[in-house]
């Protein structure tokens, strides 16, 4: 079965308002008058989010956040809740993303506790795992994304598919220009899928999305979107220029 694809970009710290209305502006002017089956989604920075869900007004094209804190409001200086993310009109968080993890000391335990807070307020989270270049050479990338992944799990149950997503992102492909080749993405999506299965039973693991990132771009994004268990992208430097987004779109509409 193919799931309807995810196709979301992660601005990081790049595209401040003006930017970034321009860019997301471009991106419905690119749509204009065509449809899409994926959904498509940007994540830009917090301040630019408004800016943003506006230059896409009733378009099809969505917006998300890439971090959100646990708790509702309160003396957290710098944070933003969910509250303030469903009033900007976001309807997906990204949590665990391997910058976060490194950079801001993000545990696996505070990623869990992000991700069960995003899906009980309603949102949807698109939860990272994925393992740094040691791990793959080393061999136990799958130990490493499978308590990542525990983690996340043991917070959830029941039928959370349509708000819980995961995103693999080998950390050694994030940025570099170097990806996982499409068996390397497919044999991790697979795995993914197994814990999937044995926490929630295969009716709900086959509806959960896993989305491929790292160095997804145009050229590679129809292979890697072909497999099997890769049901989408989560795409950092791509996803900054409306031509390359959209090209990325263009090829998940056309498996
Ligand atoms: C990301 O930041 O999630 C990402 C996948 O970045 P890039 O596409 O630039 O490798």
């Amino acid at each position: 079965m193919k799931r309807t694809f995810l196709i979301a970009g992660n601005w990081k710290m790049n595209a401040g308002p003006s930017e970034a209305s321009k860019i997301a502006t471009e991106l419905v002017a690119a749509w204009e008058g065509k449809s899409f089956q994926a959904e498509a989604l940007i994540c830009p920075p917090f301040v630019s989010i408004p800016a943003v869900a506006a230059a896409f007004g009733n378009s099809a094209f969505k917006t998300g956040a890439q971090n959100v804190h646990t708790e509702d409001n309160g003396a957290f200086t710098g944070e933003v809740s969910t509250d303030m993310l469903k009033e900007t009109g976001c309807e997906y968080v990204i949590v665990g993303h391997s910058e976060r993890r490194e950079y801001f000391h993000e545990s696996s335990d505070l990623v869990a506790e992000k991700a069960k807070k995003v899906i009980n307020d309603g949102l949807k989270a698109i939860v990272c795992v994925g393992e740094v270049l040691s791990e793959r050479k080393a061999g136990t990338y799958k130990e490493v994304v499978k308590e990542q992944m525990n983690a996340v799990l043991n917070t959830l149950s029941g039928d959370v598919s349509d708000q819980f997503v995961v995103a693999y992102e080998p950390v050694w492909a994030i940025g570099t220009g170097e990806t996982a080749t499409p068996e390397q993405a497919q044999d991790m999506h697979q795995y993914i899928r197994t814990l999937l299965n044995e926490h929630f039973g295969s009716e709900v693991a086959e509806k959960i999305r896993i989305l491929y990132g790292g160095s997804m771009k145009p050229d590679n994004a129809a292979d890697l979107l072909s497999r099997p268990d890769v049901d989408g992208g989560l795409i950092g430097g791509a996803s900054l220029k409306a031509d390359s987004f959209s090209e990325i779109l263009s090829a998940a509409e056309s498996i």
